[in-house]
């Protein structure tokens, strides 16, 4: 199962905007992506997850390893730049589909049904819904829009700069890499600390 799952993982990124074509409820799956890098350091003290199972950088890697320009990113890019641009991006990404969700939930608001890329570029399409699947509250089908929207920015990004410099230069960049990072030296000091402690005892 694991070894299945470290080959095919791709297709779960592929199937989770298929999926959100038939009904955007299904872009909650996004969750899972966001959790899991997490999940993985809390349980094996390594980035286990980026390293063996993330469905996106196994989808890069499958696309763009043997095709692709294969240029040198510049170093801006990949030192410490670009890591800052993507991660703050994120931090108001998310700060923001937590704050309209929340005023949708309280009727402040309408919900924004509408993907966009990076935040701000409106798609010039709806998204079909092929699938009914009875009444979803209006907060959760904004909070599906806003979660597809992320998801297909930072997969859209991450598809070019496959496709220009090497397979995983997106990881280098990839918030979710660079927050995990910062938990496993958060969680490596906190073992220490405590390793520290229990020894002076
Ligand atoms: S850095 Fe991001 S895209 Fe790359 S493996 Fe980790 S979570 Fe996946």
């Amino acid at each position: 199962m694991e070894k299945t799952w470290i080959k095919y993982s791709y297709i779960f990124t592929i199937a989770f905007f298929i999926l959100g074509l038939f009904n955007i409820i299904f872009a909650w799956i996004g969750f899972f992506c966001l959790i899991m890098p997490f999940a993985f350091v809390i349980k094996d003290n390594k980035r286990t997850w980026c390293q063996s199972y993330c469905p996106r950088s196994n989808l890069f890697t499958r696309l763009f390893s043997r095709i692709g320009l294969h240029l040198t990113a510049p170093k801006w890019l990949m030192r410490g730049t670009g890591k800052r641009i993507m991660l703050t991006y994120f931090s108001i990404n998310f700060l923001m589909i937590c704050l309209s969700t929340l005023m949708v939930f309280m009727d402040k608001r309408d919900p924004l049904e509408k993907i966009r890329f990076l935040m701000a570029f409106q798609l010039p399409w709806n998204m079909p819904n092929l699938l009914y699947i009875g009444v979803i509250p209006d907060w959760a089908v904004h909070l599906g829009f806003r979660v597809y929207s992320m998801m297909f920015t930072t997969t859209i990004i991450g598809l070019l700069l496959s496709g220009i410099y090497k397979a995983r230069t997106w990881c280098a960049i990839c918030p979710m890499g660079t927050l995990s990072s910062m938990a496993l030296r958060k969680h490596n000091t906190l073992v220490a600390n405590n390793l520290l402690a229990n020894n002076k005892q």
